[in-house]
């Protein structure tokens, strides 16, 4: 079983369960590792009812401490989802350096003031040009990777959520840019298996951007996305099995915002 490097705390406001139920679920899978990773607060009042605020974070870091000093497997691993955006590098390169992370995963989930992946606002799709809305958010992506602010990305292709894409050429055209930015920034790529609990019913990223990515010889770890204990580790063996067919033979292992290669299958 590999670890789960995406998990989410009450202190999201959308998740439910206490952090040790979801350490149970780690547990009973026989998870070697897990790393939580609620969503970071960002105190110039960026998207804030979706977030801890940053008085609280104090409160999130007792709530995975006691984990942490728990006898694992699992071993409880600290991290935060972050959300690249315009001046998130104000607060967040000051701030993330100075905390005791295991592990920073870098997220997209706006383009411009547009919150693509809120379901509210799932029908701006029909409404917007669907290439030029993917080829802005690879266009952060880029500026995403090229900040050095995180360790590996979180669910690379989220804008396809509710199924609106574009076609594989023009993909592939605007993702390389991106991806080669990750590969020389030395970054992994999450896959994300809560896609195939959202419209879309596929894993994140796609097996034609996976494969982009491992041409790159771009690391891969594994995520859930869990805003709920039951989720964790969910549809691990089709994520494997997706890397897998993608040539991977290798997923990286954090902490303290260090890498380590080990085999994926053994
Ligand atoms: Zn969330
Ligand atoms: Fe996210
Ligand atoms: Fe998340
Ligand atoms: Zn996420």
């Amino acid at each position: 079983m590999v670890p789960d490097y995406h998990i989410h705390t009450v202190f999201c406001k959308h998740a439910d369960g206490h952090a040790a139920e979801y350490r149970e679920t780690a547990r009973g899978l026989g998870m070697p590792q897990m790393c939580f990773t609620d969503h970071a607060p960002a105190p110039d009042g960026y998207d804030p009812s979706v977030r801890m605020q940053l008085a609280e974070f104090p409160a999130y870091r007792d709530l995975i401490a006691p984990l942490q000093a728990t006898a694992g497997p699992p071993e409880v691993l600290f991290g935060i989802e972050a959300d690249y955006y315009a001046g998130a590098r104000a607060f967040l390169g000051d701030w993330l350096p100075r905390q005791a992370f295991d592990l920073v995963l870098g997220s997209i989930h706006y383009i411009g003031d547009w919150c693509f992946d809120h379901p509210g606002y799932a029908a701006r799709w029909k409404t917007v040009d669907v290439a030029g809305a993917w080829r802005e958010y690879f266009a952060l992506m880029a500026e995403l990777a090229r900040s050095r602010l995180y360790d590996a990305v979180g669910h690379l292709d989220l804008p396809k959520k509710f199924g609106f894409r574009p076609t594989d050429q023009a993909l592939r055209e605007m993702a390389q840019p991106a991806l080669d930015v990750i590969a020389a920034e030395g970054m992994a790529v999450e896959i994300n298996t809560s896609g195939l609990r959202k419209p879309v019913r596929e894993i994140y990223p796609s097996p034609l951007l996976l494969g982009l990515a491992r041409e790159r010889e771009i690391p891969i770890c594994f995520g859930s996305d869990s805003h709920s204990p039951q989720e964790v580790g969910a549809d691990f063996d089709k994520a494997v099995q997706l890397a897998l067919d993608a040539g991977y033979t290798q997923c990286v292992r954090f902490r303290k915002r260090e890498k380590q290669l080990v085999p994926l299958a053994d």
